[in-house]
Parts: structure tokens; C-alpha cells; sequence
């Protein structure tokens, strides 16, 4: 079965969503395989977003990863990937569907509440990153 990263984004653990947002992807057929709540070191938050390192919002992206805590959370299910993506929303909340979790729980585009790999390959390689072999049930 198909598995995704998901994380609750400091701004939507601070907000006190995070049961909301969980609700959003058991209603939708994504099952809980993993989950922690966890503070990204700056080196974790580098490392992870390593792809965007170039971007001009790199620098703010990694302070407002380690600003505060965030869940981590593995999702299986059929499409998984596609599937957690729909439910999130576009990145910039004033561009993201009603219903969507961006649309209900999201500030700005920096400040967004949630983050979902973007392929089976980053969301293998996501995974890795933040969770042990023991840890996804
Ligand atoms: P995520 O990777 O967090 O799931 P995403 O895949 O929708 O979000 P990416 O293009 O991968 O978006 O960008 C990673 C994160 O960097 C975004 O979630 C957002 O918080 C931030 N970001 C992206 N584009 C911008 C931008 N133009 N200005 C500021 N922040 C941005
Ligand atoms: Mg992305």
C-alpha cells in the first residue's frame, strides 16, 4: 500500500488543529502507519528541505520549520501521495479549494499548516528521514 509524509506545521500546532487536520485523512481513507510530535533541529530542517535550498525562501522556510514543534505523521492508503495532496490544498492558502486543510487551518503561504511529499520516491525518501523501520505500524 501506498505511503505519504504529512506535517503539521508549527503554526497549526500552535493553533491547537492538529485532531482537526488528523480527522481530515482517517475520513478520507489515509490510516494512520506513523506519528510523532516532534522539534526539528536546524540541521533536520536543512536536510529535509534540501531540495529548495536555492529558493529565496529557503532561509525562512527552515526558521519557521524550527520555530516550534511539529507531528510528523506516515498516511497509507490507495494513492496516498495524490490523495493527501488533494486534501491539502495549493501551497498558497488564498489559491487553495474550499474544504481543503490550507483553505480551513492556513495563515500564508509560509505558514501554511501542512506539508505532503510530492512523489512515491521524496515521500520513501521523507520517510526515512524522520521515522525508524520500527516505528511504521
Ligand atoms: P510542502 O512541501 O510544504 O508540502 P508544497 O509542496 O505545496 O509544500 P513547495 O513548493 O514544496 O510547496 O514549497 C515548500 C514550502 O516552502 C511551502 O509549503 C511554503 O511554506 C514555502 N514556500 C513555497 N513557495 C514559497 C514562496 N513563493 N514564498 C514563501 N514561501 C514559499
Ligand atoms: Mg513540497
Amino acid at each position: 500500500m501506498e505511503k505519504t509524509l504529512s506535517i503539521i506545521k508549527p503554526d497549526a500546532v500552535k493553533k491547537g488543529v492538529i485532531g482537526k487536520i488528523i480527522d481530515r485523512f482517517e475520513s478520507n481513507g489515509l490510516r494512520i502507519a506513523a506519528l510523532k510530535k516532534v522539534w526539528l533541529s536546524r540541521q533536520n530542517a536543512e536536510a529535509f528541505y534540501a531540495i529548495h535550498k536555492s529558493r529565496p525562501f529557503f532561509k525562512d522556510l527552515v526558521e519557521f520549520m524550527t520555530s516550534a514543534p511539529i507531528v510528523a505523521i506516515v498516511l497509507e492508503g490507495e494513492n496516498a501521495v495524490a490523495k493527501n495532496r488533494e486534501l491539502m490544498g495549493a501551497t498558497n492558502p488564498k489559491e487553495a479549494k474550499s474544504g481543503t486543510i490550507r483553505a480551513d487551518f492556513a495563515d500564508s503561504i509560509d505558514a501554511n499548516a501542512v506539508h505532503g511529499s510530492d512523489s512515491v520516491e521524496n515521500a520513501r525518501i521523507e520517510i526515512a528521514q524522520l521515522f525508524g523501520s520500527f516505528e511504521i505500524l
